[in-house]
């Protein structure tokens, strides 16, 4: 069974996995991509062995001297200078190889051809042949860099070839037991290249993973980096102190840094509402973010403008950072008031319509019944309208009620409304305002409508109106009964002949109307 390693990401844990006896990764593919990798430094090794060996064997030739007068004399030297010129050749190959299969075959040629040699020159049986036998095949595992595989066939050969080179002629019982010795020896070392063969492939493995991690990160970042400049939405990092870390560029371009390095800036100035950067701290401390906020922000040419701000607090090594997403919510505000300043408004004379006109009155007969102060309603209707549409244009109707609604506007003080509930149909609210009070504003109103000429129409055109008032009971307070009331005191008004304003009583056993005459109040 291959063992598997802790593959990284870069290396599948089949395509990592080990050859059991080799130590060489089992997938061909990914042991070639290892020995690509290593190629530059096998060759280095490769060359530097090939150095070795014609320098290391030039200085055995000494040794061999010591055969001079002797038959071997004549064998070990020619063998000692092939084994250097072996090594010279192998050399000047290595220096003209493309692969790492190229060094592979120039080394595993020359281990061969190495052992043969050597072989030779150990039929001297001296001790130092002996030491020469045992070292050779020792040497291969451990300095030469080929496969495994060949490794050891290399060395079982050179073992083979040495033994019999050692004992030629010989053959003094010592066989076996040399024998034996190479057998011991060559499985160890080829334990040991296996070890560290697994070795230096799970170093590559992890440098790979380890590389492969920090280029994801250096991606990743820079990935984050892009994103957070592109975004369109402005996002400011500042730290607890509210100074700014880092703007994407939406930011700079929003507050208005036109140039120049804004790290260390202090957003205090950005707010509006100074009070508005202590709740957005206390609502990190709360939550640990901010959920649309809306506050008023000072940009830096002074302008102001309404943002939404989003944020969250993120722990770093250098303390606590705030990721702020900020909304320019200005135009949608602007947009939001003008829809509401319409739907609460009639468009012909701008004043308030029914709809607002009831919710203020709700507002302000709670507010009443609260505190026990007066508050009175005057319904109003111009008299005869009908006549100077039918008489002069629906257009000098308009004009005539955009006139009317002046006159309104004209009597009223502090927090009076008038608004107009359609048709030629107006109220006013009157808070603080007892059933006398009103009868005297409306008393105004009815004789400052009379002032009003229409010279386009003719000076001798008087608008007039009429009107009914009804206090709200502040006890039991309901809109709906006081608006009856002063509706009913209206009909009255016209039925008393118009322009007048009348008063519903509603401590009379039916209704008590107070006249005011054309032109003069009585009660
Ligand atoms: P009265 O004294 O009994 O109140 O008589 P009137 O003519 O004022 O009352 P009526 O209810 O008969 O007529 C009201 C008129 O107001 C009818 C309608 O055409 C006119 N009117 C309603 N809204 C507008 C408007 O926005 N512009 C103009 N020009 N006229 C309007
Ligand atoms: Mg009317
Ligand atoms: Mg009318």
């Amino acid at each position: 069974m291959p063992r598997a390693l802790s593959a990284p990401e870069s290396i599948s844990v089949e395509k990592g996995a080990l050859g059991r006896f080799s130590g060489e990764f089992v997938d061909r593919e990914t042991e070639q991509e290892f020995l690509i990798d290593r190629y530059p430094e096998v060759l280095r090794h490769a060359r530097l062995l090939m150095t070795a060996a014609m320098v290391l064997n030039t200085l055995f030739l000494a040794s061999d001297w010591r055969f001079y007068g002797q038959p071997h004399f004549f064998v070990a030297l020619p063998a000692r200078l092939l084994v250097i010129l072996v090594a010279g050749i192998c050399h000047f190959l290595l220096g003209r190889a493309r692969d790492h299969a190229h060094v592979q075959r120039i080394l595993i040629g020359w281990m061969w051809v190495t052992a043969v040699l050597v072989a030779v020159l150990v039929t001297s049986h001296s001790d130092i042949a002996l030491f020469v036998m045992l070292m050779l095949p020792a040497l291969y595992f451990m300095v030469v860099p080929v496969a495994w595989r060949w490794l050891v066939l290399a060395a079982a050969g050179s073992s083979l070839l040495l033994l019999v080179g050692y004992e030629i002629g010989v053959f003094d019982g010592t066989m076996l037991g040399l024998a034996l010795a190479l057998l011991m020896m060559g499985s160890a070392l080829s334990l040991m290249a296996a070890r560290a063969n697994r070795l230096a492939r799970l170093q590559w493995c992890a440098s790979r993973a380890e590389r492969h991690a920090r280029e994801e990160l250096i991606e990743s970042r820079a990935t984050l980096e892009r994103i957070f400049a592109a975004s369109p939405i402005p996002v400011v990092i500042s730290n607890r102190n509210g100074r700014i870390l880092d703007l994407n560029d939406s930011a700079r371009e929003f507050i208005g840094f036109t140039a120049g390095p804004v790290e260390g800036t202090s957003l205090q100035e950005f707010y509006v509402d100074p009070t508005d950067r202590e709740r957005i701290f206390a609502l990190l401390d709360r939550d640990g973010r901010v959920r649309d906020l809306e506050l008023d922000v000072r940009l830096s040419d002074g302008a102001q403008r309404t943002v939404m701000i989003r944020a969250t607090q993120v722990d770093t090594r250098e303390g606590p950072i705030i990721i702020s997403g900020i909304i320019d919510i200005s135009n949608r505000k602007a947009i939001e008031r003008s829809l509401e300043r319409l739907a609460s408004t009639d468009t012909l004379t701008g004043l308030p319509n029914r709809l607002s006109f009831f919710t203020a009155a709700r507002t302000e007969m709670l507010r009443a019944h609260r505190t026990g102060a007066p508050l009175t309603l005057l319904m109003v209707d111009l008299d005869h309208f009908k006549l100077i549409n039918d008489g002069f244009g629906h257009q000098m109707g308009d004009r005539v009620l955009r006139s009317f609604a002046k006159a309104c506007t004209s009597v009223l003080k502090g927090s009076d409304l008038a608004a107009r509930l359609g048709g030629e149909e107006f109220a006013l609210l009157l808070p603080n305002a007892d059933i006398e009070h009103g009868l005297a504003i409306g008393e105004q109103l009815r004789l400052s409508v009379e002032q009003l000429r229409f010279p386009e129409i003719g000076e001798d055109l008087r608008l007039t109106v009429s009107i009914g008032a009804a206090a709200v009971n502040n006890v039991e307070p309901d809109l709906d009964a006081a608006l009856a009331q002063a509706d009913i005191a209206l009909y009255e008004a016209k039925r008393r002949g118009r322009n007048c304003v009348v008063s519903a009583g509603a401590h009379d056993d039916l209704l008590r109307f107070d006249r005011t005459g054309r032109g003069r109040a009585a009660s």
